[in-house]
C-alpha cells in the first residue's frame, strides 16, 4: 500500500471483510470468448443484469455468485447467510425448467442486447420456493409490482463460480457511475472516516436536500448521494431527468468537498423493510457506515384494497435490529414539512402550535402541477430542478394516450375508432388508428389466431402503441383482443394512466346480423375455424374504463362517450 494510502482515513470495511471483483483481467476475458463458442447462452432480463453487474463489482459482498440452495433458503428462512451475516433480499440466478441448464455445464450469461457479460459454471439447480415473493415482500398481493413481476420467473435458480468478461455497458453519465472501489477511493479523498449515505428512486426536492445535509452534520461526515438508477418502480420518473436533476441540485446547492453523488445500477424490489436492510448493506460495501431511512422507504404505496404494503416506520424498525452487525448505523427520518411563517423545513412531529404547513407528495408534483403547467413553487424545489422537471413532463393535454376498443367482430370498434379519431383531430389532437385488421396486413402478417398468435398480435400492436404514446401521440386501436390477459398486458406496457380501454359492448346476435366481413357467416357454415364468439372465447373485459352498449348508442355517440373519458383524464379540453 502506498503511503498516500496509508494516509487516507480509513473507511468502515466492506461487508464480510473482502471487496469481491469478479471481472476477470482483458487477456482472460479473450480466452474465456474464445472457449465458450459452443457453450449454452442465457439471456438475462434487466433485472438479472443489475443484479449480475452489482455482484461482479464487489457491490453485493460477501456474495461472490448468485446464491445456490443453501444461501437462498438461508436468507428466507431467517435473513441470513448460511455463515450468520444477516442478508435479507435473494440474489438468484432464476431460469426456467425449458431451458433445460443442466448442473456441469456452463453457461454465458448474455445482457438484454446479446452481449456476453459472464460464464457460470453451473455446480447447482435448484426449485425456487413457491412462497418466496411472501416471504420477502411481506404480501403476495399481485397489485406489489415486484410480486407481480415474480410470477413470470422461472422456476428454478442456478449457481456456480462466476467470471464476469465485461460489465453492461452504460454510455450516459459516466462521470457518475463509480463502482465500490472507485466509490471509496472519491470518499476517502474527503478525508472523513464517516460517511452517510442516502437512496432514492425519486427527484429530489428541498425537502430531500434539507434532511440529507442535516444527516451528514448529525454525522459529522461526508454525504454519498446515492441514487437508484437500475430498475424501481414502474412509473417512476425515468433516470435520465433524475440524474439531470440530481446533478443540477448538488453543483447548486451542496458542499463539493463533503458531498458525492454518484449513480448505483441497482434493481429495487421494492420490498420495504427487508430492502432497506439490503440497501444499507450495499452502501456499507461502497464505504457508507450511515444509512438514511425515511417513512416508507422502498415502498410501493398501497395494495388494491388502499391498505400499504409496510408500515411506516417497518423499515426503519428492522434495520436497527440489525444495525450492530451490519455496521452500518440507521439514521431515520420523519417527513419534513415546510413552515410557512418561519420559511424552513421541521419535522412532522416539531411542527409548532398554530404554524401553517406546507408539503407536496411526488404524486402531487405530478398531477397538480407538471400535468397542468403550473409552476412549482421554490419553497418546494429548486428553480432549477422544477424547470428540468417541466422540460420533460408536458402539461397533460400535450401527453399522448392509447383508446383501446375491445369487442367481438362487428361490434363498431373499428367505425367507433374512426369516428374518434375524427374527433380528436377536430380539437387539435392528431391520432394514428391501428386498427386489428390493417395491422394483420402488415405488422402481424403471418401471424394466426391461435391463443398465442393472438396475444402477439396484441403484443405487437402494445409495442407500437407504447413507443407514440411516449411521444406524446395519440392512438387509436380497435382490435378484438379476446384475452383480458392481453390486453391488461398492453395497460402496462403503455402505462395505465395512458390506457383507455373500452369495451364495445354488442350482443353476439346483433354482431351476427350485422356480420360486415361475412364471416360469421362462413364461421357458422363450419369454414373458419376458431372465430371468436363462435367457437373460440371472448372473455369480457373485467377492467374496461368505458363500456359503450350498442346498438344503444349510436356510433356517434359511442365516440363521443370515449371522448367524455379521455377529457375526464385530462387529455383534451371540451
Ligand atoms: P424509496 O424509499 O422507495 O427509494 P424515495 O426516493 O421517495 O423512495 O425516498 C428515498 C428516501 O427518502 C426514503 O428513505 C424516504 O423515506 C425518504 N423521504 C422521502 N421523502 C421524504 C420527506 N419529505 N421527508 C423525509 N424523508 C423522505
Ligand atoms: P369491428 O371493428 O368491431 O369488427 P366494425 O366497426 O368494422 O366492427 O363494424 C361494425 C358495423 O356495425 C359497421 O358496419 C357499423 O356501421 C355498424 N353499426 C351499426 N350500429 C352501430 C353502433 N351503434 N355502433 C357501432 N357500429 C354500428
Amino acid at each position: 500500500m502506498s503511503d498516500e494510502a496509508t494516509a487516507a482515513p480509513t473507511l468502515i470495511a466492506p461487508y464480510g471483510g473482502r471487496l469481491v471483483d469478479l471481472r476477470v483481467v482483458p487477456e482472460e476475458a479473450a480466452r474465456l470468448v474464445a472457449e465458450i463458442s459452443g457453450a449454452r447462452k442465457l439471456h438475462l432480463t434487466p433485472r438479472q443484469a443489475c443484479d449480475l453487474e452489482l455482484l461482479a463489482v464487489g457491490a453485493l459482498s460477501p456474495l461472490d455468485t448468485f446464491m445456490g440452495e443453501e444461501a437462498y433458503r438461508s436468507v428466507l428462512a431467517d435473513m441470513r447467510l448460511p455463515s450468520g451475516l444477516p442478508w435479507t433480499i435473494p440474489i438468484t440466478l432464476t431460469v426456467r425448467r425449458e431451458d433445460g441448464i443442466r448442473v456441469g455445464e456452463s453457461v454465458v450469461l448474455l445482457d438484454p442486447k446479446n452481449e456476453p457479460l459472464a460464464v457460470m459454471e453451473v455446480r447447482e439447480a435448484f426449485e425456487r420456493d413457491p412462497d418466496e415473493a411472501r416471504i420477502v415482500m411481506g404480501t403476495s398481493n399481485p397489485s406489489h409490482p415486484t410480486v407481480r413481476e415474480m410470477a413470470t420467473w422461472g422456476e428454478r435458480a442456478i449457481s456456480g463460480p462466476l467470471r464476469v468478461m465485461s460489465i453492461p455497458h452504460h454510455y450516459d453519465f459516466t462521470d457518475l457511475r463509480r463502482t465500490p472501489a472507485e466509490c471509496r477511493e472519491a470518499l476517502g479523498a474527503m478525508g472523513r472516516p464517516d460517511v452517510v449515505a442516502f437512496q432514492t428512486r425519486n427527484p429530489m426536492h428541498r425537502a430531500h436536500e434539507e434532511l440529507t445535509k442535516r444527516a451528514a452534520s448529525r454525522v459529522g461526515g461526508s454525504l454519498l448521494i446515492h441514487p437508484a438508477v437500475g430498475m424501481t418502480k414502474p412509473g417512476d420518473v425515468d433516470h435520465f431527468t433524475r440524474v439531470r436533476c440530481y446533478r443540477a441540485m448538488v453543483e447548486e446547492g451542496y458542499d463539493p468537498g463533503t458531498t458525492l453523488l454518484s449513480l448505483l445500477p441497482m434493481a429495487m424490489r421494492m420490498a420495504g423493510p427487508k430492502e432497506a436492510v439490503w440497501h444499507a448493506i450495499i452502501r456499507r460495501n461502497y464505504g457508507a457506515n450511515h444509512f438514511i431511512v425515511g417513512r416508507d422507504h422502498a415502498s410501493p404505496g398501497k395494495d388494491s384494497a388502499g391498505v400499504p404494503f409496510y408500515g411506516p416506520t417497518d423499515a426503519q424498525e428492522l434495520l436497527r435490529s440489525f444495525q450492530e452487525e451490519l455496521g452500518v448505523k440507521m439514521v431515520p427520518f420523519e417527513e419534513l414539512v415546510y413552515v410557512e411563517e418561519e420559511r424552513r423545513y421541521v419535522e412532522r412531529s416539531e411542527v409548532p402550535e398554530g404554524a401553517t404547513i406546507r408539503s407536496i407528495s411526488g404524486t402531487q408534483v405530478r398531477e397538480d402541477y407538471l400535468a397542468k403547467g403550473r409552476e412549482i413553487p421554490a419553497w418546494f424545489t429548486r428553480p432549477a430542478v422544477a424547470e428540468i422537471l417541466r422540460s420533460v413532463y408536458r402539461p397533460r393535454t400535450q401527453q399522448g394516450f392509447c383508446v383501446w376498443l375491445t369487442g367481438l367482430p362487428s361490434a363498431g370498434k373499428s367505425t367507433i375508432g374512426e369516428i374518434l379519431g375524427v374527433m380528436l383531430l377536430e380539437r387539435g389532437r392528431s391520432s394514428t388508428i391501428l386498427d386489428g385488421d390493417v395491422v394483420r396486413q402488415e405488422l402481424s402478417k403471418g401471424l394466426g389466431f391461435s391463443r398465442e398468435d393472438r396475444l402477439a398480435n396484441n403484443r405487437r400492436i402494445g409495442f407500437v402503441a407504447q413507443e407514440i404514446v411516449r411521444h406524446g401521440g395519440t392512438v387509436v386501436c380497435p382490435v378484438v383482443s379476446p384475452y383480458e390477459a392481453g390486453r391488461e398486458e398492453v395497460r402496462e406496457m403503455v402505462g395505465r394512466d395512458h390506457f383507455i380501454l373500452v369495451y364495445v359492448d354488442t350482443p353476439l346476435a346483433e354482431c351476427e346480423r350485422r356480420d360486415v366481413k361475412g364471416m360469421y357467416a362462413r364461421a357458422r357454415r363450419g369454414e373458419i375455424l376458431g372465430f371468436t364468439g363462435i367457437d373460440d372465447p371472448y372473455e369480457v373485459p373485467a377492467r374496461a374504463d368505458v363500456v359503450v352498449p350498442t346498438p344503444a348508442l349510436s356510433p356517434s355517440e359511442a365516440a363521443r362517450r370515449v371522448l367524455d373519458e379521455i377529457a375526464r383524464r385530462g387529455f383534451i379540453e371540451l
